[in-house]
Parts: C-alpha cells; sequence; structure tokens
C-alpha cells in the first residue's frame, strides 16, 4: 500500500523582502536585550548560592519527626503505593499510644521519581517531599536512604506542612468539620482519649 506523505504548501516558507532583510529580528533581539541590561541579574551562582524554592516543589522524600518521634505508624500505604517500589519498610509494635512504628524504613533514591504519591496517601502526613534537592550518592548502597537518614524535624518541613494543608484539605473546618481529635487511629488511642489521656499524637 502505497503511503501518501503530506508536504507544506509551497509558500509556507516563502519570506518577504521585509523579512528577508532580517533587521526587524535583530533590532527586536537588540532592545530586549538592552532592556535586560539594567535589570536585576536572576541567575544564580549554583552551588555557591542556593536557589530558594517555594513550598510546592518536590524535593526528596523524608519522614517527619514530631514530639522526637517520627509520625509513621507504619501502615505501609506509602510502600504499596510507590510506583517504582522504592520504599520498603518493616512494621513493630510499640508502647505508644499509636502501637506501631516503622523498625526498618528505607527509600531506594536511585528509583525514587519524586512523585510524591507516597505523601499523598499518608494518613499521617508522616512522609512529605522535602526542599533538598542536592544530594549525592556514589554507589548503589548509599543510594539506599534509611531511617536515620530520612528523619527530619517538623519545624524544617512547616512551609511543605502547611501548603498541604491548604492545598489538601481546603474543605477542612467547613464541609467535614474536621477536629485533631478525628485523627486518632489506633484503638488504644482511641481508648485513651475516651478516658480523657492525653494521646500527644
Ligand atoms: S516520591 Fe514517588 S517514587 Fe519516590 S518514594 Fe514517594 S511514591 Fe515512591
Ligand atoms: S503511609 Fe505514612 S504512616 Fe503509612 S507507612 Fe507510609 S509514612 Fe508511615
Amino acid at each position: 500500500m502505497a503511503i501518501r506523505v503530506q508536504t507544506a504548501p509551497p509558500d509556507e516558507r516563502k519570506l518577504s523582502w521585509w523579512d528577508r532583510l532580517y533587521l526587524p529580528a535583530i533590532l527586536t533581539g537588540l532592545r530586549y536585550t538592552w532592556g535586560r541590561l539594567f535589570k536585576k541579574p536572576f541567575t544564580v551562582q549554583y552551588p555557591e548560592e542556593k536557589i530558594q524554592l517555594g513550598p510546592e516543589f518536590r524535593g526528596r522524600p523524608v519522614l517527619v519527626v514530631e514530639n522526637g518521634r517520627e509520625r509513621c505508624v507504619a501502615c505501609g500505604l506509602c510502600a504499596r503505593v510507590c510506583p517504582p517500589f522504592a520504599i520498603h519498610m518493616q512494621a513493630a509494635e510499640t508502647d505508644d499510644p499509636k502501637e506501631r512504628y516503622p523498625a526498618v524504613f528505607e527509600i531506594n533514591m536511585l528509583r525514587c521519581i519524586y512523585c510524591g504519591l507516597c505523601e499523598e496517601v499518608c494518613p499521617e502526613e508522616a512522609i512529605v517531599m522535602s526542599p533538598e534537592y542536592d544530594f549525592v550518592f556514589r554507589t548503589r548502597e548509599e543510594a539506599i536512604y534509611t531511617k536515620e537518614k530520612l528523619l527530619v524535624d517538623k519545624k524544617d518541613l512547616e512551609p511543605r506542612l502547611k501548603w498541604l494543608e491548604k492545598m489538601r484539605n481546603p474543605q477542612f473546618g467547613q464541609r467535614y468539620r474536621f477536629r485533631v481529635s478525628n485523627n486518632i487511629h489506633s484503638v488504644k488511642a482511641r481508648s485513651m482519649a475516651a478516658q480523657g489521656e492525653e494521646t500527644a499524637l
């Protein structure tokens, strides 16, 4: 079967006398360059100067530490949803009201594609995308970020956490009358809350 190739109409690239002078295009370019000469430069001398990125930026995923403990309750949702299977974790039991914690939590940074799905599914906002974008590893082993490397204090992640609260849950307090007490997930924490005890979670 013959394949028909559509060619461009003959006049499509025909330049007028004015176009062929090229002068107007050169002058337009020069005018733009001249205009930029007296404006504040926005180039950054990276890596000496760091770029300040907004809270919407998705850098490497990290685990949130609150009151000296990781928020994670080892539900496994993030590992389940991660498209390239970058997360490996093992749950263990704890006497804390949250009952479970990740004894092992690792992210293979060679696999991570910064999609942010782990952050999106996490019921505790325990894993979030940090603003960190420049990190290096020289071997495959170094690319496995263990729990110690992943733990970051909540106060260092405030901009992202506030942004998530605003962008993900704008309806909280309006449609669902969200209360912090609704966010107590474990049976133990619920019974403690019912008895009026402080759960600190
Ligand atoms: S950002 Fe995406 S790829 Fe990276 S660990 Fe989270 S879910 Fe996996
Ligand atoms: S989804 Fe959140 S709470 Fe569940 S295992 Fe992942 S980080 Fe922990």
